[in-house]
């Protein structure tokens, strides 16, 4: 080969790594116009997508701090849920804090208006996944800055694949079991080592192990999944577990080297960092274009409304109707946004 067809041979290889990369794309990244929006899209609550792949509108906070739970990372600005998970996460630290609990350490849920993160998780894009630390939150308020940089606690011994018997209690697995008795969530993620602890030595009904899946991770926090709720007609169910408490040949896989082995061949670039609007369902760009509410706190869950704005108060938003049947039900109605118009898209 010529030096000269070496060189443009080389350029449009390079144009093309740099525009599957989307860096010469014209196209800008889902990750990037989702991951700019620091307030949600007023609108019916509604998910639309896939769990890694869509957003969703009519967004709700979890408040920094409420009498069950503590919110943690607060600068990624991932508090943001549908406001049926956001009252999901408030009933189960109520409940667990009852079980021996002493609160929920809430990590990352979504970004104000979901989508594609600029960066970690491939899911958390429509509002109905949240992780939750293994460590139960302190007897004290962290500072803003403990929030950024305290660490999480593997419930793994060393780096093996099972549990430290002197960090995992029977706490851990009430946590869980409370999580997934709520008809609403559909799965738990934990790392498989967890699983195995749990096949091991819950007792009593096991069906609800049914819920709980091993997956990579998930060592120092637990993911909870609610399905599409009530009125998110666009939103893709998940295909449900396959039946039984999962305590067999499916968990001793994970046992194998097959899981842990490293890919072969080039590594693939991440859906999240490829993605563009296109990729998304249609009613994304109208969540994106949607108004944002007055101030974060309108739009913010308090729990029992300690030291927080009274909803009485606050300014009347494009959320709902809401169905009251949901499991917002366990909100006082006073404590939801009002209805008043709403939006364009379905
Ligand atoms: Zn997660």
């Amino acid at each position: 080969m010529r030096f000269e067809t070496f060189l443009k041979v080389a350029a449009a290889a390079l144009l093309g790594v740099f525009a599957f990369t989307g860096a010469a794309s014209s196209e800008p990244l889902a990750k990037q116009l989702f991951g700019a929006k620091k307030l949600p899209a007023v609108a019916a609550p509604q998910s639309f997508g896939f769990y890694s792949k869509g957003c969703f509108a009519g967004g709700m906070a979890i408040a920094k701090d409420g009498p069950h739970w503590q919110a943690m990372r607060l600068s990624r600005n991932r508090r943001w849920g549908h406001p049926e998970l956001v009252a999901t996460l408030e009933r189960l630290s109520r409940e667990a804090a009852r079980d021996g609990w002493r609160g929920l350490l809430v990590g990352d849920i979504s970004q104000p208006r979901g989508g594609p993160m600029l960066t970690g998780h491939a899911s958390h894009q429509i509002g109905l996944d949240a992780d939750i630390w293994f460590t139960p939150m302190p007897a004290r308020r962290f500072t803003n800055a403990e929030r950024e940089n305290v660490s999480a606690v593997s419930m793994l011994k060393g780096d093996s694949l099972y549990v430290d018997d002197r960090k995992w209690t029977p706490a851990h697995e009430a946590v869980l079991r409370r999580a997934a008795s709520y008809p609403q969530v559909e799965r738990i993620l934990v790392h498989p080592g967890i699983k195995k602890k749990l096949c091991d030595t819950v007792r009593g009904d096991r069906r609800w192990l049914q819920k709980v899946r091993p997956f990579w991770g998930h060592h120092y926090h637990f993911h909870l999944r609610i399905g599409c709720p009530a009125g998110s007609s666009g939103c893709k169910p998940q295909a449900a577990p396959p039946p039984g408490d999962g305590c067999d040949k499916s968990l001793d896989w994970w046992f194998t080297d097959e899981p842990w082995r490293p890919a072969k061949g080039p590594a693939k670039p991440k859906a999240r960092d490829i993605m563009t609007m296109a990729s998304l369902p249609a009613a994304c760009r109208a969540v994106l274009d949607a108004p944002s509410p007055a101030s974060e706190m309108a739009v913010t869950l308090t729990g029992d409304g300690q030291g927080q704005q009274a909803a009485a108060d606050l300014p009347v938003l494009g959320y709902g109707p809401i169905d009251p049947a949901s499991v917002l039900s366990a909100i006082p109605a006073d404590r939801v946004p009002r209805p008043s118009s709403r939006p364009g898209f379905q």
